[in-house]
C-alpha cells in the first residue's frame, strides 16, 4: 500500500474536476448523503456522526424499472432499460458506510447475478475518511469494523494537520483515479499517519460476535424476543436508513391494457406483509417472529451464507427508531446470555 500527502486545496482540486468531468461527487451530511455542485459544500469531518440515511440509494435505488413491457394479442414485448453508468465518486465515507457496498455484493451476486446492482457498485469511487467521534449507538468495533478501518475504500484519508491529509491508495482502482492527479501528492510518512490512527478513541467492542452467533443458533424460540417484538411498530425505519439492507420486491405496473414496467422496490422484513403468502398464511405472523429474523439474517444467516455480518455497526437504525429499540442492546443481550450460557 502506497501512501502520500495531499493539502485540502489540492483535494478540492480534484473534486472540482471529477464535478467538471461530468461525474457525481457525493459526500454525507447530517442528513442524507449528497451531490456536491460546489465544493465550498465538501465538509470532511471526522467528528461527524453517520447521515440519516446512508448512500445505498445510490447502488440500489429504492424503486427503479427493470424492464417495461408491450401485451398484443398473441404476444409480449419486453423492453430492457438503460442502466445509469455514471461514475460516483463518494468523498469521505465514514468506515461503516464505506465498507456497505463489498457487504451488498454477495447477495447480489449469490444466486443471480443482478446487473443494475452490479453496474453501479462497479461505477463507485471510495474514498473513504477515518472517524473521530462515537456516540452511544456505534458499535464498529464489534462487527469486525473500526473508525480508521480501510475496507472497502479504495483511497483513505487521515487528516494530519488543518491543511493536510494521509491518502492512503489502497485498490488498483483507487491508484488508477489518483494517478492523473500525482503533481498534487507528496511523500507520505506512514509512521505519522499509524500514531494518528493508533491513538483515535474507538467505541470498547459490545459483543462478541461470534458467541452472539452461537446463542443465536441455540435460542430460535427464546421468549427474550417476546419482549423486542411487543415493543417494534413494524415501521421498517431500521431497515430503509441501513446501509446493508437489501430486501426488496418486484412488482408489475400496468399503464394500460398493453403496456405497463416491471419494478424493483425496497421492502423490509419488518413489515406485517413481508411473508404473506397468497394463500393467506403468514410464517412471520407476529412482531416477535418479524425482529427475530431481522437479528438473525444478520448475525447468523449471512454469516453462514456469506461469511460477512450484514451489519455495519452504523448505528443508524437505533438512533432513528421511533420506540428505541437499540440494536446494539439487543444484540448484546444475546451475547450475555451466550455468556451464561456456556456457564
Ligand atoms: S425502526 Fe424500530 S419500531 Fe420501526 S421496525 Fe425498526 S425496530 Fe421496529
Ligand atoms: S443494522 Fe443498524 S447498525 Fe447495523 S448497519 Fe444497519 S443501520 Fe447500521
Amino acid at each position: 500500500m502506497d501512501e502520500k500527502i495531499i493539502s485540502r486545496v489540492d483535494l478540492m482540486k480534484i473534486c472540482k474536476d471529477v464535478i467538471d468531468k461530468g461525474n457525481t461527487l457525493l459526500t454525507p451530511g447530517a442528513a442524507d448523503y449528497y451531490v456536491v455542485k460546489d465544493i465550498s459544500d465538501i465538509i470532511l469531518d471526522t467528528s461527524a456522526l453517520p447521515s440519516k440515511i446512508s448512500h445505498k440509494s445510490y447502488v440500489f435505488p429504492r424503486t427503479e424499472p427493470v424492464l417495461y413491457y408491450k401485451r398484443s394479442k398473441n404476444d409480449v414485448q419486453l423492453i430492457d432499460i438503460n442502466i445509469d453508468s455514471k461514475k460516483i465518486v463518494i468523498l469521505g465515507a465514514k468506515p461503516c458506510d464505506a465498507n456497505s457496498i463489498n457487504i451488498m455484493k454477495h447477495l447480489f451476486n449469490w444466486d443471480h447475478s443482478d446487473e443494475f446492482f452490479n453496474k453501479r457498485a462497479n461505477n463507485f469511487m471510495v474514498i473513504g475518511l477515518m472517524c473521530s467521534h462515537f456516540d452511544e449507538y456505534c458499535f464498529c468495533t464489534s462487527v469486525r469494523s473500526s473508525p480508521v478501518s480501510e475496507k472497502g475504500s479504495d483511497l483513505f484519508l487521515i487528516p494530519v494537520d488543518i491543511n493536510n491529509y494521509a491518502l492512503k491508495i489502497i485498490t488498483e482502482k483507487g491508484k488508477e483515479f489518483i494517478s492523473p492527479y500525482s503533481g498534487y501528492l507528496k511523500p507520505g510518512d506512514e509512521k505519522n499517519s499509524k500514531l494518528i490512527t493508533e491513538n483515535v478513541r474507538q467505541p470498547e467492542a459490545a459483543f462478541d460476535s461470534s458467541e452472539v452467533y452461537e446463542w443465536l443458533g441455540e435460542n430460535f424460540e427464546s421468549p427474550k424476543w417476546e419482549g423486542v417484538g411487543n415493543l417494534c411498530l413494524s415501521c421498517a425505519q431500521c431497515a430503509f436508513v441501513c446501509s446493508v439492507c437489501h430486501c426488496f420486491d418486484i412488482t408489475d405496473e400496468d399503464y394500460s391494457y398493453t403496456e405497463g414496467r416491471r419494478m424493483k422496490n425496497w421492502d423490509g422484513c419488518q413489515f406485517g406483509n413481508f411473508t404473506l403468502h397468497a394463500s393467506g398464511h403468514n410464517p412471520r405472523d407476529i412482531q416477535s417472529k418479524r425482529y427475530r429474523q431481522r437479528v438473525n439474517h444478520k448475525f447468523r444467516y449471512y454469516v453462514d451464507r456469506f461469511g460477512e455480518i450484514l451489519c455495519t455497526g452504523c448505528g443508524r437504525c437505533s438512533r432513528g427508531c421511533p420506540v428505541s429499540i437499540d440494536i446494539k442492546e439487543i444484540v448484546s443481550n444475546c451475547n450475555d446470555n451466550q455468556k451464561e450460557f456456556l456457564k
